[in-house]
């Protein structure tokens, strides 16, 4: 068995990895505007006394090279922190990866997927201000996911931000500036903290039985579609040419499409025969797809397409991309998309 690693302070505390990636959390301000820059946040955290108090864990700073915008966040680098959790993971109490808001509900979705019999805590978060200005959400988010991290529980892959705790693959984010720029529409707050910390118990997934094991995820051949009135059938066609191998459709309200004229529900049709996964979540923030209330509904569950349920798209895009990846058939495919893996989806 591998020891445990000693922190800073040489303590025998819990102790997480603090896995920094980028985003507004720890970036700079310069002349043109705020920017990571190397060594920087490491510097901060460093100036902070608070980190040293015994109510916290100690941690271990690693800083990827280069820092970078959420935007430019993607497969390789969830396959890098997923490969560093799994190298540190007897190691550490907990995992905390800081990381730009803008991708961070994608970014958790394919990390819940990706580390599969997890059985420790690993929180996302960030901030909408820099670590380094006084008036920042950046010290709370970091302070108190160092402490879920710490504490044993949830085992599984949340974001934390503003007080909420959250389900990773049931985040989505939904305000540009709000500190609380993060909602779960379809499924309840893990935790919520205040004065009190109170965490649902009750909701929390148990932890993974067998070891943790890392998978890969490619996103090759998956797109997101999203539906519009006038949508050209011959684009969507087009669009669902080769090499394509998964679509999330986005829908109107409980997963309905245009079926007038055909033209779209037979450029679907052709599709799934070819063994194109098309999975349907739809465009509205809550509730779930159900497609057999209406006939434009219906009419897409003849042309193959299968339900998403209650899934936002950020985590329909990564269940597709992981069950893919698994080099299932499309049919295999099609069927475990209802089933719930990592808690994303709220079965019937
Ligand atoms: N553009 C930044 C990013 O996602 C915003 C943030 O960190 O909140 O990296």
């Amino acid at each position: 068995m591998s020891s445990k690693p000693t922190g800073r302070n040489g303590s025998s505390r819990k102790i997480v990895y603090v896995a920094y990636t980028g985003g507004t959390i720890g970036m700079r301000r310069g002349d043109s505007g705020y920017s990571p820059a190397p060594g920087y946040l490491a510097e901060r955290l460093a100036a902070m006394p608070e980190l040293n108090h015994l109510d916290l864990p100690d941690y271990v700073l690693h800083e990827y090279a280069p820092l970078l915008d959420s935007s430019n966040v993607g497969p390789p680098e969830w396959e890098a922190i997923a490969g560093d959790i799994a190298t540190n993971y007897q190691r550490f109490d907990g995992f905390v990866v800081l990381h730009g808001t803008d991708t961070m509900a994608y970014s958790a979705s394919a990390l819940s997927f990706m580390l599969e019999g997890l059985a420790k805590p690993v929180l996302l978060t960030g901030s909408q201000i820099p670590l380094a200005e006084v008036r920042s959400d950046a010290r709370e988010n970091l302070i108190t996911s160092m402490m879920l991290a710490a504490s044993g529980e949830p085992n599984e892959v949340c974001l934390y931000l503003n007080g909420a705790l959250l389900r990773g693959n049931r985040a989505t984010k939904v305000s540009v500036g709000g500190f609380d720029a993060f909602e779960s529409p379809n499924f309840p707050l893990l935790g919520s903290v205040g004065v009190e910390v109170s965490i649902r118990r009750d909701l929390l997934r148990p932890p993974g039985a067998r070891q943790l094991q890392v998978r890969t995820l490619s996103t090759d051949g998956i797109v997101a579609l999203r539906l519009f009135p006038g949508i050209s059938a011959s684009l969507v066609e087009r669009l669902l040419e080769d090499p394509v191998r998964g679509v999330v459709l986005e829908t109107f309200g409980a997963g309905n499409a245009p079926a007038r004229d055909g033209a779209l529900l037979d450029a679907l049709s052709r599709a799934s025969e070819r063994g194109v996964v098309v999975v349907n979540c739809t465009q509205c923030l809550r509730g779930k797809v159900d497609m057999s209330g209406y006939a434009t509904g219906r009419a897409l569950a003849e042309a193959g397409v299968v339900g998403g349920a209650d899934m936002t798209v950020e985590a329909a895009l990564a269940k597709l991309s992981y069950l893919l990846t698994l080099g299932m058939t499309p049919a295999q495919v099609r069927r475990s998309m209802a089933v719930n893996l990592r808690g994303e989806i709220s079965e019937a």
